[in-house]
């Protein structure tokens, strides 16, 4: 597998980013496998992943059942992983505090709206997400929108990028099986180049 990472990421941390984004993309696979938009990602606390999931938006015919929401619907549901606030008995303002998300797609501007809210340190994402993207690809919803609350978190892309582009290649290949009227699939080519990253701001 390749990778392209931004400068700033080529050291040491590198090895243990890649080798949580390649969990990542097995639960991507499985979504693929599945016939869902091929997104997987993985929640990392501690040197433990505490939450993983995929997209289900088919399954579930519910457009918002992206890996993300799926992963922090089951965060949320535990206990033991959503620790009390210090002063009191209530929820901590901030369960994904200390907490590391990679994802296989930058995350989409609901996605990435709800991390902010709840807290999270750090996302690292496989490719841009260009039609919906909220950490740059559209919006950057992690940093640059001002919030009266909710702390910015860093969004750093490039982590098995062509990869998870060309799981989501291979999906949009066979798709729209449902569509009212199926576009014929006979002249589709699977595309193998991928073009460079978009330069950053
Ligand atoms: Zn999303």
């Amino acid at each position: 597998m390749s990778i392209s990472l931004d400068q700033s990421e080529q050291n040491s941390d590198s090895r243990n980013h890649m080798f949580w984004m390649r969990k990542a993309l097995q639960m991507a696979e499985e979504a693929l496998a599945a016939n869902e938009v091929p997104v997987g990602c993985v929640f990392v606390r501690d040197n433990t992943i505490i939450a993983k999931a995929r997209n289900r938006t088919n399954q579930l015919r519910n457009g918002t059942r992206h890996a993300e929401l799926e992963a922090i619907d089951d965060i949320l549901s535990n206990p033991s992983l959503t620790p009390p606030s210090p002063s009191s008995t209530t929820q901590h303002q901030y369960p994904l505090a200390s907490t590391t998300l990679y994802v296989t797609v930058e995350p989409c501007i609901m996605c990435a709206s709800a991390l902010r809210q709840l807290g999270i340190e750090h996302v690292f994402y496989g490719c841009e997400n260009e039609r919906f993207g909220g950490c740059k690809g559209v919006l950057s919803v992690n940093s640059d929108l001002p919030h009266p609350i909710h702390p910015p978190y860093k969004a750093t892309g490039g982590y098995y990028r062509e990869e998870a582009i060309m799981f989501l290649r291979r999906f949009y290949m066979t798709e729209n099986t449902n569509a009212p009227v199926p576009k014929s699939k006979a002249n589709r080519v699977l595309k193998t180049e991928i073009a460079p990253r978009p330069p950053s701001p």
